[in-house]
């Protein structure tokens, strides 16, 4: 059993050509000497064909080949930071919830807010809920507000009473959003006071994971998501973050996820399981930690 914790639809009718497009200029800025236009127009179009991917009939072959039994399709609220740019928030849902049928019991979706929508905003969170069978909250700081935010607090007491978990953007992203609130720490207030809600914090266990670290460690209800590990593995990091995560008895709070579409340029989601294979062939991870990083931690989550 293989438990992807964090993934998107790959549509730009979900994640807006702008958000790709801030990628492509980080990727442009990267390239020894200067890009030429035509090398930028290609890169721009390999990103359109990635994100064309609108009822995830790709992405389920791929996760049929890596052997990826469910994945939770995170949806991202663009609708304040992209105004004019991203699709209504009611349109996205139903995309989502169309997804969710076309394929039982292989993704669970959680909700995208931004705590600008105020009060109709819970009310749709909770009618995802309990209407739509969507299974936790997926918050975007880069679009301009901390995970602590009080006007969070009420998505926080819908979380409480329905056992549902939040997963938290942490680090750098596109370049046209804020990093201000992406600090692992900003999770801190959150937390402290919704001590019954799990609070995951996306890309921490690999990106400003020692900052995270300390909170995972002290906080029962913080734990950190592995997607973004593919960059580490290009930087042949990983395997040494694994074992500091293990010397600190952490891979109880570990969750396996690729993040979905983003490295796909640099693998496919099977190259993404088989770098987990490899930490436990070569006895970074033995069988257990395995099956509690690649599942059980995250399916954990979701029990009562
Ligand atoms: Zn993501």
């Amino acid at each position: 059993m293989i438990f992807d914790c964090h993934a998107h639809v790959a549509s730009n009718k979900v994640l807006p050509d702008r958000f790709f497009d801030g990628w492509v200029d980080n990727i442009v800025a990267a390239m020894p000497g200067k890009a030429t236009d035509f090398q930028i127009a290609a890169i721009q179009r390999m990103f359109r064909e990635l994100n064309a991917d609108h009822d995830c009939s790709k992405f389920v072959a791929e996760m049929d080949d890596a052997g990826i039994d469910k994945a939770i399709l995170l949806i991202i609220d663009f609708g304040f930071v992209y105004q004019g740019e991203a699709d209504p928030i009611e349109d996205i849902y139903a995309i989502h919830r169309d997804i969710h049928k076309k394929y039982p019991g292989r993704f669970e979706i959680f909700t995208g807010v931004d705590p600008r929508r105020g009060r109709e905003g819970v009310d749709t969170f909770e009618k995802s809920v309990r209407d739509w069978g969507f299974k936790g909250l997926k918050l975007y700081p880069p679009c301009g507000f901390s995970p602590s935010d009080e006007r969070l607090f009420d998505y926080y007491e819908v979380c409480s009473k329905y056992n549902l978990p939040v997963l938290t953007h942490v680090g750098p992203t596109t370049p046209n959003l804020s990093f201000k609130h992406t600090g692992p720490n900003e999770i801190d207030e959150a937390a402290m006071r919704f001590p019954k809600v799990n609070f995951i914090l996306g890309h921490a266990g690999t990106v400003r994971f020692e900052e995270a670290a300390l909170i995972a460690e002290f906080r029962p209800n913080v734990f950190l998501d592995m997607s973004g590990f593919q960059t580490e593995l290009r930087r042949d990091g990983f395997a040494d973050i694994m074992r500091w995560h293990k010397k600190r008895g952490l891979i109880r709070k570990l969750l396996f996820g690729t993040d979905w579409p983003i490295h796909r340029f640099y693998g496919s989601q099977k190259k993404w399981v088989e770098a987990f294979d490899d930490l436990r062939d070569s006895d970074v991870i033995n069988q257990q930690e395995y099956e509690s990083i690649m599942y059980k931690n995250t399916q954990g989550l979701f029990d009562e």
